[in-house]
Formats: C-alpha cells, structure tokens, sequence
C-alpha cells in the first residue's frame, strides 16, 4: 500500500491551500474529497461561452496575502481580475433602495465619536456596531448588511471576528475576482504533479496505527504518517470520533448553519435593473443577493441568492428571484443550487480555538477550517499555513 506522509481530508480551500504548503515543504500529499469537485464553498459554476457565476465565495482582497502567495507559486497572478465599481443595494418592500436613504444621519454623527471609547473585544457585533452606528441604525441597516456577509444572522458574532484589519499589498488592486472564477485557484492548486487527489471518496473509518493512521474508504484503504483534517464542522464527528474524541468533544461546541444558495444565469436583455454589485433585503427572507454584474459580460447576467435554510421550497425561492430581479424566470438559462455550511461564531469563540489548539499540540493530527480565525478565505489559507507549519517543525 502506498504510505503518504500526510492524508489531507477535504478539498475545499482549507484543505487544498494545506496540501499546497504540504506539498512546497516536499511532503507527499494526497488529498480525499467527498464530492466529485474541489472547491466547497469556492464554487464558480460555468455557464455557456466561459460565462461563470460563484455559488459561494465571490471576492477577494489584497490584504489576503497567503492566498496571493498561492496564486504566486501556481503562476496564475495574470488571472488576476478587478470587480466593476457597481453599487450594493438594499432590497424593502419599496423595491431596491440606497444603504444611505435608510442610515439615520444624525444618530449615525452623534453615534460614531464613541468608537473611539469602544473596543472590538468582548464585544458583539450588535453590542459595538450598535454603540457606534447607533442602536436605532444597527436594526433598521446595518444588522442586516452585517448579516449578509456570514450568511446567517451576525448580531452574536464576536465583532473582533467579522472584519479585521489586515496589512494590504499595494501592488496588487483592492478587490479581486479570477478571470474563470474564484475556483480557478483551487484547481491551479490541484493541478501541481506534486498533490494527489481523490474525489468521491466516503470515508469510513479513521483507525491509529503505531505510527501514522489507517483510513478506510470506498476508493480503497490510504496509509499516511499525518493527518490534516480541513473538512466543514459537521463532518468532525465522524472523521476523529476513534481518535482524538477529545477535539470532537470541543469542536462540537462550535455551531453551525447551512446556507441555501440559487443561482441563476440569464440573457442580459432578458432583463433591465440597473447593475448592482449585490442586494441585502430588510425583511430577511435571504440573506444576499450576490450579482456577476461586478465582471460585465457582453451576453449574460447572473446572480446568486443565498438564503435561510430549511425555511422555502425550490418554486417559493424561484418566486423571490423573479420579483427581487423583475424577470421571467422561466428565461433564466441555468439555475444551480447548492448548500454551504459555515460556522456561527459566539463571543468567547476564541477561548474554544485556544482549547482546541491546546489539545492538537504534540499530535499528528491537524486541523483547518473556516471555524478558526475567521470565515474569510485569507482566515482558512493562514490557519492551513500555519498548521503546515506545525506538521513540519517551523
Ligand atoms: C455564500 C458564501 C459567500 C462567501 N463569500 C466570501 C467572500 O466573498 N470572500 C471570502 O473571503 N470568503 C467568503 N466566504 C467564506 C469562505 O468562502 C469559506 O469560509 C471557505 O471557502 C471555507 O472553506 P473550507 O475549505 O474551510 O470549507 P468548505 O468550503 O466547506 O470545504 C470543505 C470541504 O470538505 C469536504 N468534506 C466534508 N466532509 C468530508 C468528508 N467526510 N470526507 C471528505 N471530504 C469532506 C466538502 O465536500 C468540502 O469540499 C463565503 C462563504 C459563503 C458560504
């Protein structure tokens, strides 16, 4: 049997930017994914004459500097590609509307001196942004455009966790898209000699052996000195219950959310709303809508909706598409669907990442996801590096 010095489970950015590090630092890495495609919650879905739209991830900046060191090594900085300044709308029940013709002015000049009192930490995303946009703005914009960005409601997220500062490179533009997508740079990833993968894999069992683990699946049975675990949280359970049940004890403690999102390809004069770079509806029956207008296309337009789950039927979700974008959605050409997971951080949520880092310490075991630092991509690649890192002694 083929013996790894490191099985990586999960090929999502998590996973693929730890067997890219993996790979760099000359270990032998193969990488197991349950779907027949890599990517998880980067997915750019392709349409008709390379038209694309992103059922998950849409944009990147260039404070993710660990991402742009992968892009770098893969060779794919020329894919590179800027997003149109297009407007974020709100979505009322008047229709599209402005962020501002909803932002009371003077509470927000009277709120915003104490942000200068206040600091991120120990604080929810409620209790600060609350404090400096004031209470009466939070709950009638900013609760909901705040909630957009995790897709789940982020009033409880600690408000360290949501935006952070990060030192920019100013050699590369603010924000970016790739030129097919933002699941481009998981296939350059995969696409290096030095990175095994394996798609459509059910794994069984996870078994300890005297040295290295034992990892029984439908493709076959995989030995490896290491293991790299860069799965979404639901799947914890399953892969270390026999091994470290000790992290899945604390890991469990983290909840998360799944998010239904529909996207939709459509001729663009099948249409006529302005371009819009995204929407964020006050009353909640979604969470955004995330437009392609932002890399204008001479045919198509798309637009991908991410909503509550569990809450409307497929026919009830096409109904909001067609009202929210004013169409007939018997034209759109393609509707894709897919569900993401994300974690719900809570205050104290760093606390639990401390724990669970304390309990990884010494072990073969790694972990990465988008439940350690932060949800962003830049979040998974440092915490992937910085595992790679463990796994090899720096
Ligand atoms: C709608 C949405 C929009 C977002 N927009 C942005 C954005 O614009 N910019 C940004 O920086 N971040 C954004 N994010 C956040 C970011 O995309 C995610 O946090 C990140 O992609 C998560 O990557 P991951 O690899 O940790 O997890 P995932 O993407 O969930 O990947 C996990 C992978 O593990 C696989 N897997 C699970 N269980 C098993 C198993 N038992 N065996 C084998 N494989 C398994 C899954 O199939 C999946 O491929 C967005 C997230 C969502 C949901």
């Amino acid at each position: 049997m083929k013996k790894y010095d490191v099985i990586v489970v999960g090929g999502g950015i998590s996973g693929m930017s730890f067997a890219h590090f993996s790979a760099k630092a000359e270990c032998k890495t193969l990488v197991l994914e349950k779907e027949n495609r890599l990517g998880g919650s980067i997915h750019s879905e392709q349409g008709d004459d390379g038209f694309w739209i992103e059922l998950g991830a849409h944009t990147c900046y260039n404070s993710y500097r660990s991402l742009l060191e992968i892009i770098e090594d893969c060779g794919i900085a020329s894919q590179i590609l800027p997003r149109q300044k297009v407007p974020f709308r709100l979505w009322t029940k008047n229709g599209m509307k402005s962020f501002f013709s909803r932002i009371n002015i003077l509470e927000l000049l009277i709120s915003i001196p104490k942000a200068l009192a206040i600091k991120k930490e120990g604080e929810t995303v409620k209790s600060y942004y609350g404090s400096i946009l004031g209470k009466r703005n939070f709950q009638r914009v900013f609760s909901a455009l705040f909630s957009a960005v995790p897709s789940q409601n982020a009033d409880g997220f600690p408000a360290n966790a949501l935006f952070k500062k990060r030192e920019r490179r100013k050699d590369i533009i603010k924000h970016y898209t790739m030129k097919k997508g933002l699941e481009s740079i998981v296939n350059a990833i995969a696409d290096q000699e030095e990175i095994e993968i394996k798609n459509g894999v059910e794994i069984s069992t996870v078994e300890q052996l005297d040295t290295g683990f034992l990892i029984k699946t439908n493709h076959g049975d995989f030995v490896a000195d290491k293991l790299a675990i860069c799965t979404s949280l639901p799947s914890i359970p399953i892969l270390l219950a026999t091994i470290a049940p000790e992290i899945v004890q604390k890991t469990s403690k983290i909840p998360w959310k799944k998010v239904e999102s529909m996207g939709i390809i459509v001729r663009k004069d099948a249409m006529d709303l302005k371009p819009f770079a995204g929407l964020v509806p006050i009353n909640g029956e979604y969470f955004s809508a995330v437009s392609r207008d932002t890399v204008v296309d001479e045919n198509y337009r798309g637009f991908t909706f991410h909503f509550k789950p569990d809450v409307m039927s497929r026919e009830e979700k096409k109904d909001i598409v067609s009202l929210v974008l004013n169409i007939d959605i018997t034209k759109a050409l393609k509707i894709h669907e897919k569900i993401n997971i994300v974690p719900s951080l809570q205050l104290g949520h760093y606390d639990k990442v401390r724990e669970i880092d304390g309990l990884l310490t010494g072990k073969n075991i790694f972990l990465s996801g988008n439940y350690f630092a932060g949800l962003s991509i830049e979040d998974c690649v440092s915490r992937s590096k910085s595992e790679v890192g463990r796994m090899v002694g720096k």
